[in-house]
């Protein structure tokens, strides 16, 4: 089976490969498809954009799609950087500027207030049947370091401490991660929905 997830990011696309191979899923992104198609994120929360992304890329293409619509939430920022985590320093969508920009609004809070966690709502939706959209939602408690540790992943998981394991994301393999991430957590669920078709 071949599932389009609505993304271009290269680091989700290896995140889902790593969950759904095991399950004997191929995945494709928008960047192996023929024609371009990019969805604007307008909405203010990751269930919206999720949503949108998934039903407007199903609806143009014809076919079942998984959207991943992800972020940081940060409570000493109230929340931030969340819905707009891969634009919060500007349009260039640039991990490290978004990093740095972290790194410098958090200057002087102390360890135990810079609690966190990775959120991923995942829509999965069909061509023109928006009823049928379903909605799995993982998350990854964590805290925000004061410098950068390891060099996997993407986005923010350089500065994002996982407790349980004493390692920053970025210092995980791809299999470790994906047991304890959000988007891991998240594809789990909706495997499970699947295999209980
Ligand atoms: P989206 O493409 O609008 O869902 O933006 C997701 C953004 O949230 C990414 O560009 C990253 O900045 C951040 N993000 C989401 N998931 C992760 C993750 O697993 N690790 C690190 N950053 C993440």
């Amino acid at each position: 089976m071949q599932v389009l997830i609505a993304t271009n990011n290269k680091g989700k696309k290896k995140d889902f490969e790593a969950l759904l191979a095991p399950l004997g899923i191929d995945v494709l992104t928008l960047a192996d498809m023929d024609e371009p198609f990019d969805v604007e994120e307008t909405g203010t929360t990751f269930e919206a954009n999720a949503r949108l992304k998934a039903e407007a890329t199903a609806n143009h293409y014809g076919t079942i799609v998984i959207a991943d619509d992800s972020g940081l939430v940060i409570d000493a920022l109230n929340g931030e950087p969340g819905v707009y985590s891969a634009r919060y320093a500007g349009e260039a969508k640039d991990d490290e500027a978004n990093i740095d920009l972290v790194l410098e609004r958090l200057q002087g809070v102390p360890e135990e207030e810079r609690t966190a966690r990775f959120v991923a709502t995942l829509a999965v939706a069909y061509p023109n049947e928006p009823e049928r959209t379903t909605f799995y939602v993982g998350t990854c408690e964590g805290r925000i370091l004061e410098e950068r540790r390891g060099t996997n992943g993407f986005g923010y998981d350089p500065i994002f401490f996982v407790p349980s394991l004493d390692r920053s994301m970025a210092e995980l393999t791809l299999e470790e991660k994906g047991a304890i991430s959000h988007r891991g957590a998240a594809i789990r669920q909706l495997a499970e929905a699947w295999n209980a078709r």
